[in-house]
């Protein structure tokens, strides 16, 4: 496989060392520079992805991702449009550390449910390419049965900007696969840090994929990010490791008896899987099937999609308002001035701060 189709098949894409991440998704610009086709209509668009083109979804996509003023408006056009045929499939959060499995997880999984007559489409958030700004997982061919499955779509991480501008586009593209009829849709990322949390509030359940041996401060897995898993699973419970695997599925379970009860009545539950050996996945999705039809008894389900929708509302507005400070030339200026400032003493950082934000809501209300 050439190098090009290796990244190109990757759902949890890391670029390699550069100083600055890029403004626009390179994927995205890759699209756009090799195709350079003209836009379509917002029509042509929706009727696509309605009948589940998947070259026309794709498009869409890079259309979410694009910073282009002129994209960006037309993929509002096409999300508001695809909003009414949304929101009917189940959303999974996958997290772990680099090296638990979660590709390989993720494809025993998707082979799984796609033979059950699933469809399934891979979204990601790594802010991995911004947090270290090189490639941990970059190298490696992933997903490689699950990327030609023709019941599976596999789309990259958009990797460009903030976290919080990263998940809003992951949340954007869950509206246009699900309008496209996928019905299950999995959202992959690094357990690293505070993608977890984005994740999370995009998904009705939240797996957390560990290693039996490695202490939890090794893992990096924070108490924070136990608490929000519906179910932990100890991978590569096979071979040698199988007992330690099994007596460290006893140890979180008990751990997991100890957090709060959950508004969804669910009781979080630890188990073992081998993602190479496909053994614990049957049951991960009978358990995942489990919480889906107990949280639509008890109105859960839609509670949580709706805290959800308020969270990404907000979301927006918080990620809306910061770019319009701080994308403006003439704040920038300012800001490089006052903190000048406040590193001679002359200013306290509050003052600071609410000068700038006052002179910029004078320019933009002028
Ligand atoms: P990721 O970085 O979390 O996506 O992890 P990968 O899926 O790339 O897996 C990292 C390494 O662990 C690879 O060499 C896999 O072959 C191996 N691996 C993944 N799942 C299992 C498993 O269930 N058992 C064993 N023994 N190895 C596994």
């Amino acid at each position: 496989m050439s190098e090009d189709k290796k990244t190109q098949k990757s759902a949890l894409q890391v670029n390699p060392g550069i100083e600055a991440p890029p403004i626009v998704n390179p994927y995205a610009m890759e699209n756009l520079r090799k195709k350079r086709r003209k836009l379509l209509s917002v029509d042509e668009y929706c009727d696509g992805i309605l009948s589940g083109n998947r070259t026309i979804l794709s498009q869409a996509i890079t259309l979410i991702e694009s910073s282009l003023p002129e994209h960006n408006v037309l993929s509002r056009d096409i999300i508001e449009r695809c909003l009414p045929y949304s929101g009917k499939s189940i959303r999974i959060g996958i997290t772990g550390v680099p090296g638990v499995g979660k590709s390989t997880f993720i494809e025993a999984l998707g082979n799984e449910i796609t033979r059950q007559n699933h469809t399934l489409a891979v979204l990601a958030i790594d802010p991995s390419s911004e947090r270290s700004k090189g490639s941990i997982l970059g190298d490696k061919t992933r997903m490689e049965t699950l990327s030609v499955n023709d019941k599976a779509f596999i789309r990259p991480s958009p990797s460009a900007g903030s976290l919080g501008g990263v998940a809003r586009k992951t949340r954007e593209t869950i509206i246009l696969v699900e309008a496209a009829g996928f019905d299950t849709i999995f959202v992959e990322t690094v357990g690293v840090g505070q993608s977890e949390t984005a994740v999370h509030s995009m998904v009705d359940f939240f797996l957390l994929l560990m290693l039996a041996g490695a202490g939890d401060e090794l893992q990096g897995i924070k108490r924070g990010i136990m608490e929000m898993a519906d179910a932990l699973v100890i991978n590569k419970a096979d071979g040698e490791n199988i007992n330690k695997a099994m007596m460290a599925k006893t140890q979180y379970n008990s751990a997991l008896q100890l957090f709060p009860p959950s508004p969804s009545g669910w009781k979080p539950r630890a188990m073992t899987a081998s993602a190479l050996q496909t053994t614990g996945i049957k049951e991960l999705w009978e358990t995942i099937s489990e919480y889906i039809s107990k949280v639509n008894g008890n109105n859960y389900f839609d509670t949580k999609r709706k805290e959800q929708s308020k969270f990404w509302m907000h979301e927006t507005i918080n990620e809306s308002l910061r770019n319009a400070f701080y994308q403006n030339q003439d704040t920038a200026n300012n800001i490089k001035v006052l903190e000048q400032k406040l590193l001679d003493n002359k200013i306290s950082p509050f003052a600071a701060a609410r000068q700038l934000l006052n002179e910029h809501n004078t320019r933009t209300n002028s």
